[in-house]
């Protein structure tokens, strides 16, 4: 297949749940390059009504929390008792820090990656972080538009990425292992609060005591936070991804947690929220990418850049002065 389809191409394959030309469609949305984005945004307009209808699921924790030993036994899970369709986003920004992606480098998911029932996307390694919202997003259409009907959006659990992927997600389940001290788990009490359902991992042979344990610590810290909008507050459970047990209850939970959202309107609000956000997000990424496409700005550009480096300017006043700039050069051309 030629590398580049035409949008009527990508649009017809996304919608028969062609999995070659849904890749495709994601390393579009992951493109930086200008013809790309009218072309996605050909792409999103056309599919728009297919989407929506999926459930969306972040799921967070450190490396070595059994992430993808999880999402191989919960993939499996849903696709074997529900016929799901799943796709699986990972997002990765360390692959930008270390050059290297703890999400990808290894054998991961093994079984699911061989299931026509379940797509997997690694994140393109050097992404940026800023990125990821958009690029998630509207990964997340296109899967939906292509007929998959849960959507795992999986993120490392360092801190950086986790605002972004709840800020496109229905759900956000947080990994946790037994007895590691949420320093060490790098964990900050911010991932904490964002989470509707935490999960103590591996909790199988001798380390199941422990994870009983955590789940009793955590959830009666958790009693001391608020519960969120529509007055849920996140569970904490057990679950052993190698031994599967516990993955039925995570399941059962997230759907009285989807319940509730529904029956209180919070469903609809989030995912209205979480448009209205996507759109402001666009709007910001595309002014910024309009002022570097001004040549004639780009010593104005590295000069203010030079002076705020250099405390010589402060950077809200560089900012308005790059922006009156602009606006005098919108103006007169
Ligand atoms: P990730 O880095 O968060 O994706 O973690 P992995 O899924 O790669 O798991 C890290 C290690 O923990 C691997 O050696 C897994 O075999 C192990 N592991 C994952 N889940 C379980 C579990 O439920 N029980 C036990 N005993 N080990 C597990």
């Amino acid at each position: 297949m030629k590398a580049r389809l035409t949008a009527d191409e990508y649009i017809q394959g996304i919608r028969n749940g062609d999995r070659v030309i849904l890749a495709k469609a994601i390393t579009v949305a992951e493109s930086y390059l200008p013809a790309d984005y009218g072309l996605m945004e050909q792409i999103l307009d056309a599919i728009l009504p297919q989407t929506g209808k999926s459930l969306r699921i972040g799921i967070t924790g450190v490396p070595g929390v059994g992430k993808s030993t999880f999402i191989e036994t919960f993939g499996n899970f849903l696709i074997n008792h529900f016929r799901y369709k799943i796709a699986i986003l990972t997002v990765d920004p360390s692959s930008q820090i270390t050059h290297g992606s703890i999400l990808g480098d290894k054998t991961r998911m093994e079984e699911l990656s061989r299931n026509p029932n379940a797509f997997i996307r690694p994140s393109a390694s050097g992404e940026a972080l800023g990125g990821i919202t958009h690029r998630t997003r509207e990964s997340i259409l296109l899967c939906e538009a292509a007929g998959f009907d849960v959507i795992l959006v999986e993120t490392v659990g360092i801190g950086q990425s986790e605002t972004a992927v709840k800020n496109t997600v229905d759900a956000f389940l947080l990994l946790m292992l037994a007895g590691a001290g949420d320093e060490l788990q790098g964990i900050k009490k911010g991932i904490i609060e964002m989470a509707d359902l935490i999960a103590i991992t591996k909790a199988d042979g001798d380390n199941t005591k422990k994870a009983r344990a955590a789940q009793l610590e955590y959830q009666h810290a958790l009693h001391f936070l608020r519960a969120d909008e529509s007055g849920w507050r996140a569970k904490v459970l057990t679950c052993s991804a190698v031994s599967k047990t516990g993955i039925d209850t995570i399941w059962e939970n997230l759907q009285q947690y989807l319940q509730v959202q529904h029956d209180t309107g919070h469903h609809t609000l989030k995912r209205q929220r979480q448009e209205v956000q996507w759109f402001h997000e666009c709007l910001d990424s595309m002014v910024k990418r309009k002022l570097t496409e001004y040549s004639s700005l780009s010593e104005l550009l590295a000069d203010c850049e030079k002076q705020v480096r250099e405390k010589s300017m402060s950077a809200p006043k560089a900012a308005r002065i790059v922006l009156n700039e602009f606006f005098q050069q919108l103006k007169t051309n």
